[in-house]
């Protein structure tokens, strides 16, 4: 569809967005009325996660295409479901978009986040769509006349469900437990500093893996899911802002402290390659936007764990161990330890 989100007005482009992304299914009333009606799996409880996007300081649309911005506001949101341990179902947009979007600019956006809910079997059913153009307040975004356009700002909302007692939060981690990391770290905040130096193009193979990595994350939604299920994690969050600050959340709300052990960190080839050992311990460490799970568990659930891998798709890596001092500490290759402090990416944080 050629044209401007102007010419077909809220209620055109509502439509639109509806006969896209489909019926949600039996039994469910999706996009159309006040409200959207859904349930629950029979004896489950349901789950909500709630993630805001705001152009300048989330993305930037001259190396994010709205495809990829679709698919990574909704993988942000599935990551969270994945955290709890739970199953992801249906979804929701809000959206405040310029007049000026083309239709083939929205079209991407939806395709985008179909693309990332869709193999998990979430559908859309519903959300608010609104213009950021505005008459009385001044914007950076730039002006025209009678008026300024905002930033585009994208909230969307994932509805899940995980057995009653079995969702897994931060507060469960008890001394003596490991702690483990999925997949491999730092790859996400080294492809967004490629991205911000250099774009997309010219890119090697491990830059452009890394660059994919952070543009479209994979929620490790049947990691979460199994190990929730199996009551195999005490505790477990997505790292959205980094190890460091992620590891601080579970420490600081299951009152205990840490140990992390430097050469155990999983870090990708193409990370090595690309940054040298020293620059990707830092990514590793400190940077965000990898979207893999960190998760602690009794010793005596090694060999589960172990076993759970290849089902979920993705490795278990033991980094550590959950201790009774506060804080973390990073011990080395010599056995030297240092505290480990929180530096990932916090909002209103100079
Ligand atoms: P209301 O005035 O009751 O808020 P709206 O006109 O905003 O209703 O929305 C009409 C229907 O379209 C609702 O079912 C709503 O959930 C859905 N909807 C609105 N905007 C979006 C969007 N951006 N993506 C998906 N569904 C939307
Ligand atoms: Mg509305």
């Amino acid at each position: 569809m050629n044209g401007f989100l102007s010419g077909i007005g809220e209620f055109g482009a509502i439509d639109h967005i509806k006969s896209m992304c489909g019926s949600p299914g039996r039994g469910v009333v999706g996009i159309g009325d006040d409200a959207a009606i859904f349930k629950v799996s029979p004896g489950m409880a349901a789950l909500v996660t709630t993630d805001m996007l705001v152009e300048g300081v989330h993305f930037d649309l001259t190396y994010t295409g709205f495809e990829v911005l679709g698919y990574k506001s909704a993988a942000v949101n599935l990551s969270d479901i994945a955290a709890m341990g739970g199953r992801p179902r249906f979804y929701l947009v809000s959206a405040a978009l310029r007049p000026r979007m083309r239709l083939e600019e929205l079209e991407g956006f939806y395709r985008g986040l179909e693309s990332a809910c869709r193999p998990f079997g979430v559908r859309l059913i519903g959300g608010d769509t609104t213009s950021s153009f505005g008459s009385s307040c001044g914007s950076p975004y730039g002006s025209s006349a009678g008026g300024s356009t905002g930033p585009l700002v994208i909230s969307v909302t994932i509805i899940g469900e995980a057995y009653p007692g079995r969702a897994v939060k931060r507060t469960g981690a008890k001394v003596g437990d490991d702690i483990y990391v999925t997949g491999s770290l730092g790859d996400s905040a080294c492809g967004l500093a490629i991205l911000k130096a250099r774009g997309t193009e010219g890119l090697n193979k491990d830059e452009t893996r890394l660059a994919a990595r952070h543009l479209r994350p994979s929620p490790r939604i049947r990691a979460g899911r199994l190990l929730g299920e199996a009551r195999l994690a005490s505790a477990m969050i997505d790292i959205s802002d980094g190890l460091s600050s992620d590891l601080g959340h579970i420490l600081e709300q299951s009152g205990v402290g840490a140990v992390v052990y430097k050469d155990r960190l999983p870090i990708s080839g193409d990370l090595m390659q690309t940054a040298g050992i020293k620059k990707a311990v830092q990514f590793a460490l400190h940077g965000g936007e990898d979207y893999e799970l960190l998760f602690t568990a009794r010793p005596s659930c090694r060999k589960k764990i172990a076993a759970l891998q290849e089902k979920a798709g993705v490795s278990f890596t033991s980094i550590g161990n959950i201790t009774a001092e506060d804080g973390a500490l990073l011990v080395d290759e010599k056995g030297q330890g240092r505290a480990l402090r929180p530096s990932g990416y916090e909002h209103f944080r100079k």
